[in-house]
């Protein structure tokens, strides 16, 4: 490709809207565009980057013996309600009418549709197992699209579904997508962890998500420092291995009572919030010297279950505080535990990320009277003191008795799960086993964040200079660039040659012909990360080479133009 002919949406500044380092890059470096909230245009450079990981994801996925279907985005009503789902499945589910105003959905997942072709396409035990994946646009009302394609509305997912007319087969099944899952997520290079997860209201038996890890992750995973255990934090938390469950939540009346002007400052706030599932959460400290301690109390709303089973972590996650001293306190929340006069928290109290869309509001409170710091619901909250907090939590031993466990923040980006007979029960998907007799199927489903992964993989590989591609994604491998071409036909000549000559080797090539300032251009093809650059310049020429940089190196090197391309393999 010829940069003068290709669009280079390269941006200097840094997007003020955009929070975390790859949606901050992605934009810059012209990869996406947004149109409204969680909703993103692919502009030509992302999307090579995103044909790629499709590309990675395919060919495992028809390795693994998977057939690729694809199923339409709009779904009727009709297969949700025969499922239960129209009615559980809360606001993240798109619905729509038709002009005959017959109901319909986006579909933000596809077991319904699947599970209905399959009921009617496969009727014996001899067709089984069957494993049929797309790779497909999504649509889910997120309460809070964020972090641009990483948190969209509409995304791509790989989804897979599986039959099987027993569980074993269905155990089968699951071992190869958890392999061929981990052969995917090594060849984009990520630095992965599968972790268990809890399968819960699913009620399935058995489930696993893989988490690229990063600071900016939304979630926590919880791993052993000496074995293979790891886990989500929900299901590290099911599974706590003192069994001490943290004592439930207070109601927010029970802790103002001396306070009746507190506890109307608090009514009076939230009434003003958005009506939602409040929950307190309350922290206190030992007693100083004048027998005094402090307490905090944080308040959080959850509006729907997910926020709910978060909430309920993060009480396990400060119960250990109520045991801490009064320096551990000041340590986490940044004021003073039972001090004397208004405790005015200088930073909302975060957790974590997670919780973080939680925290409306943190009051402190003395003997001198409760104080609230608001907090802009709509706002993302600055991380703050989430380490401290941290290490009062770890070092619970592994539930396999092997290390102690160390929580690291995670991207999910693929998730399988064991489904058992759910939908198969509930949509009458049957096949006639071995001695002729209807049974109903075993089903799994596989999903993949195949657009979130773009943003993943920035997290993991960038510099302060831009993004760092691996070569197996990188929208081009190699940039050519050429310096004062225009004026130069020695330099274009030895542009268009090397150009010809790599892309013949079956490399994907950038030449940068455009009539720019080399800085500009360097800066560019660094914002842009791609893994290996060639400069042509008339005074290399005259000493019969070319200046060649990895997008790592520190150092340039000159190498003869007949090396050019041998440097590459
Ligand atoms: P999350 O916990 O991040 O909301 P999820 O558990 O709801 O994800 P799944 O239903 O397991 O998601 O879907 C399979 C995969 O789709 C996820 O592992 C994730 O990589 C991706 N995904 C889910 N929601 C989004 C989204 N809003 N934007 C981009 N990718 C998403
Ligand atoms: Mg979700
Ligand atoms: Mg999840
Ligand atoms: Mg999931």
């Amino acid at each position: 490709m010829r940069a003068s002919r290709y669009l280079i949406a390269t941006q200097k500044e840094t997007p003020s809207d955009a929070e975390i380092i790859s949606h901050q890059l992605m934009l810059r470096a012209g990869m996406i565009r947004k149109l409204a909230a969680g909703l993103y245009t692919w502009l030509p450079m992302g999307l090579r980057t995103l044909r790629k990981v499709e590309r990675i994801v395919r060919e495992e996925m028809d390795k693994s013996g998977a057939q690729e279907v694809l199923m339409p985005a709009i779904q009727p009503a009709e297969l949700w309600q025969e499922s239960g789902r129209w009615t559980q499945y809360g606001g993240e589910l798109l619905r729509m009418n038709d002009r005959h105003g017959r109901e319909f959905c986006f579909g933000p997942t596809h077991e319904e549709v699947i599970t209905d072709l399959i009921r009617n396409e496969l009727k014996s035990y001899k067709e089984l197992p069957a494993n049929f994946y797309q790779i497909q646009t999504k649509f889910r009302d997120e309460r809070r699209p964020r972090f641009g394609v990483m948190r969209a509305r509409e995304f791509i997912m790989k989804d897979a579904y599986s039959f099987h007319v027993n569980a074993e087969s269905l155990d089968e099944t699951y071992q190869v997508m958890h392999r061929t899952y981990c052969a995917i997520f090594d060849r984009l290079g990520l630095d992965y962890r599968p972790v268990q997860a809890d399968s819960g209201a699913i009620g399935g038996s058995a489930s696993h998500e893989f988490h690229v890890l990063a600071s900016s992750g939304e979630d926590d995973i919880v791993f052993s420092t000496d074995s293979d255990y790891a886990a989500n934090i929900e299901k590290a938390e099911a599974v706590a291995p003192s069994g001490e469950r943290p004592a439930p939540a207070e109601e927010l009346q029970e802790i103002a009572t001396p306070e009746q002007r507190t506890i109307e400052a608090i009514s009076e706030f939230l009434k003003v919030a958005p009506t939602r599932t409040v929950k307190t959460l309350l922290v206190k400290s030992e007693a100083d010297e004048n027998g005094e301690s402090g307490l905090i109390a944080l308040i959080l709303r959850g509006d729907h279950t997910l926020n709910e089973i978060k909430a309920e972590n993060l009480e396990g996650v400060a119960e250990p505080l109520t045991m801490a001293t009064d320096e551990e306190i000041e340590a986490a929340i940044g004021c003073k535990a039972g001090s004397i006069g208004p405790v005015n928290l200088p930073v909302p109290l975060i957790v974590d990320r997670s919780a973080a869309h939680l925290a409306d509001f943190v009051c402190g409170a003395n003997k001198e009277g409760y104080h609230l710091t608001g907090v802009n619901w709509e706002r993302d909250l600055p991380l703050g003191r989430v380490e401290d907090i941290r290490n009062v939590v770890e070092g619970d031993p592994s539930p396999d008795g092997k290390g102690t466990l160390e929580i690291r923040r995670g991207i999910e980006v693929g998730h399988i799960f064991k489904l058992g007979n759910k939908y198969s029960t509930a949509m009458n998907a049957t096949v006639l086993d071995e001695n002729g007799k209807t049974v109903i199927m075993d089903m799994g489903c596989y999903g993949i964040g195949v657009s979130r992964i773009v943003a993943a993989s920035i997290e993991q590989n960038h510099d302060d200079k831009g993004i760092i591609w691996p070569d197996a994604i990188a929208p081009f491998q190699v940039a050519i660039v050429t310096l004062n071409a225009h004026k130069t036909p020695t330099v274009a000549e030895a542009g268009e040659k090397l150009y010809e000559q790599l892309k013949q080797a079956g490399y994907d090539v950038l030449l940068d012909d455009r009539k720019e300032r080399p800085g500009v251009k360097f800066a560019d093809m660094e914002l842009i990360g791609i893994p290996h650059r060639f400069v042509i310049s008339d005074r290399g020429l005259k000493s019969g080479t070319l200046e060649y940089k990895g997008r790592r190196d520190a150092d340039k090197q000159d190498v003869a133009i007949e090396d050019a391309l041998p440097l590459l393999v």
